[in-house]
Formats: structure tokens, sequence, C-alpha cells
């Protein structure tokens, strides 16, 4: 089978391609290209689908990030809690902002952060704690919200891989990922469950006061144009991707139940192989699926990959390096560190085709052809 890709934005396309065609030839034609009413509406859109008060759009997720931890106010050095099993931005920003990233082990289970490492981790100079929501399902948010009540820090959440996920807590409410914290962090990357055509991002708070600072942090640090109060940096959502993302939230569940039916294909193909660990789905979360990233156990995994590319299977590393061990990170590491979950994940999970137009003769194609691997590898090694 040819063709076969981590993603297909095309056949997604070509589903709402008139919808889409129109929209941005509305955009054009209005010549509104930065904060159109578009930009409004969706980020008032996606606020009611998140039952968040307010989402502030921005450029990317990387910039959601950015300035989240801005609008903090914190000092040099000060320490924020982050996983080290993430994609590099998530880390990235803090440095940037010349604060301390602190790296947490994750759970070999759902692969988010987890709590005990996270408390061990908690000293008086932390100000802050960033779970990011791995692969589409929420970190384990419950005790988490409590861990950081007690310590009086916020928590910022990364979602740029988990919007339209879901957590319900013990005593029964459901809150969707990002709107748990005291600021959401989202990415619309094309690739992403909710993607636009180009880069953005938006912030979700249900705090007016912070609202209004992001805002300001996004826009040259003024609320009033030429009044700069604070300093901030420059950073758009365009009315054209705003208007993108109108048409594809519309679709999002859909397109979240669409990853869940090829995840759910997935697992009952490959239970009960001993060479697969399938993604665990915890009870108190909905699992959207941005990533499909299984365990391999007793094979060789760049053998794996290389038999796979030969069947034009795309199979990706997510992430082969963490964090901790990025040249670019290594002022931030002692020797003391010890993550051993997450070293023990970068040698193991692989990432197979997720997207949302996977038909069932590719799933069973894709499916068929790492059984076929394995078994083989297996007899190669017996
Ligand atoms: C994609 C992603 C980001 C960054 O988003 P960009 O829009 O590419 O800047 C941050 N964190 C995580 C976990 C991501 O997956």
């Amino acid at each position: 089978m040819q063709g076969l890709q981590m993603v297909d934005l095309k056949r997604q396309y070509e589903k709402i391609k008139s919808e889409v065609d129109e929209a941005v030839l509305r955009v054009i034609a209005s010549t509104a290209f930065i904060n159109g009413p578009d930009v409004n509406a969706f980020a008032h859109e996606l606020a009611s689908y998140l039952g968040v008060k307010h989402v502030i759009p921005c450029a990317n997720g990387t910039d959601a990030l950015q300035i989240a931890l801005m609008a903090l106010d914190l000092k040099p050095g000060d320490e924020v809690i982050t996983p080290s099993f993430t994609y590099i931005a998530t880390v990235e920003v803090v440095a940037l902002l010349g604060l301390k990233p602190v790296f947490v082990d994750v759970s070999a289970d759902n692969f988010t952060m987890n709590i005990d490492s996270v408390r061990a981790a908690i000293t008086p100079r932390t100000r802050a704690i960033i779970p990011v929501h791995l692969y589409g399902q929420s970190a384990d948010m419950e005790p988490l919200l409590k861990l950081a009540a007690e310590h009086n820090l916020p928590l910022i959440e990364d979602n740029a891989q988990a919007i339209g996920s879901d957590y319900t807590f013990s005593d029964g409410r459901k809150l969707k990922t990002g709107a748990m914290g005291l600021i959401g962090c989202t990415s619309f990357f094309p690739s992403k469950n909710l993607g636009c055509y180009g880069d953005g991002g938006a912030m979700f708070t249900n705090d007016d006061v912070l609202a209004e600072k992001l805002r300001m942090i996004a826009n040259h640090g003024q609320k009033q144009r030429y009044y700069h109060e604070i300093v901030g940096c420059n950073s758009r959502l365009d009315s054209i991707q705003a208007a993108i993302l109108r048409i594809k939230l519309r679709h999002l569940d859909a397109y979240c139940d669409a990853r869940r039916a090829a995840a759910d294909y997935y697992d009952a193909a490959f239970a009960g192989n001993e060479h697969i660990i399938t993604p665990f789905r915890a009870a108190n979360s909905r699992h959207v699926f941005h990533q499909y990233t299984l365990k391999l156990q007793g094979v060789d995994r760049d053998e794996v990959v290389r038999a796979l590319g030969e069947r034009h299977v795309p199979a990706m590393l997510y992430y082969p390096v963490s964090s901790h061990k990025q040249n670019m990170l290594r002022d931030f590491v002692t020797d003391e560190i010890e993550l051993p979950v997450t070293d023990m994940l970068n040698t193991c999970v692989l990432s197979l085709p997720m997207h949302t137009e996977l038909s069932q003769e590719e799933l069973h194609y894709i499916s068929n052809s790492l059984l076929e691997v394995l078994a083989k590898l297996q007899t190669a090694t017996a």
C-alpha cells in the first residue's frame, strides 16, 4: 500500500473544501486580515466549547506557553516544574524567560506528570507547574490541582495535544482539558487535533484580570493603542486561520471520535501480542488520540521502524530524546537528576499513523504489517 502518512490533511480538507474555500475567500475579500471579526467569533465559539470564560488567540502554541508564563510576573531563577517527556516547546519557553525548568518524571501508563515526582520537586522557589496532556490524554489533574492548591501554585496546562479531551473528577464534575488550571494553552499547528492551515495558538482562562493581561502581553503590552503598560510581544492569530478554525471546531468532536475509532481498531488488532503494550486509557479521561503511541518490548525498535518503512508504513518516535537530555537545556541538569520512566519511554515508544481519515483498509494494512514485522523479527532472533 502506497501513500500512507502519519497525518493526512488532504483528505480531511477535501471533505470540508467548499466551506473552507468560501470562508478563506470571504476574509480575503473583506481585507480584514488582522483582528477581523472571525478572530473574535472563533475565540467566543472556542470558549463556549471548552466551557471557559476567556479564549485569547495568539500566533502559535509556543507563544501561548510563553505569554502564560510572562503573565505570572516571575523572577529570574524562579522554578517551574515541567515533565521532561514532552515536545521541547514546553520547557524551552521556561528557559527562554530566564526561569529554571525543574524536570519531573511521568507515569509509565499515561505518559503524563507523575504526582509523586511533582511533590518531590516542589521547593520554596517553585512558582508554577506545567502539566502536559500528552498524545491526547489528560494528565491526572485532580491530585495535581490539590497539590498545587496546597502550595498556592498556578497550573498552566499544555493542551496542545489534547484539545477536545476531558477529565472527570471524583465528584462527577467533568471539565475539558485546558479548562482546569489557571491558564490553558494550545496550538493550532496543522497536524494538531484542531489544526489550522498555518500557525496558530490560544490561551484559555476563567480569570477576568488575567485574561486582560494575557491579551495585553500578546499585543505589545497595550490596552489602548500606543499606550504600552508592560513589556509584551506581538502574537496574533490571523483572520484567515480563525475563519478556518471556526469551521473545523464544528467538526472537532467528530474528528476526536474518528481518532478514537482508529485507536479502537489498533487496540483490537494488537490485543494479546507479547511485544506490544497498547496505549493506556484512564477511566476518568477521554483519550482523543493526537498520537497512537504504543510501547514495544522484547524487540529491537530500530529494526521494527526499518521493516515498517520497507512496507511503506510510517512510524515515528515521539520523543527519542527527552528535554533533560537536550544540549539546549544542559545548564538545568544536575548529576542527581533521575527520570527512569522518561528514560525508559525514550527507548520503547512508537507512534503509528493517526488522523481523522484512516480507512478500515489502511488500518488493517498498518496493524497487519506491524504484526508481521514482529513475528518475522522474533523468528529471526529465535
Ligand atoms: C505542538 C506543541 C507545542 C507547540 O505548538 P506550536 O504551535 O508548534 O508552537 C507545545 N507543546 C506541545 C506538547 C505540543 O505538542
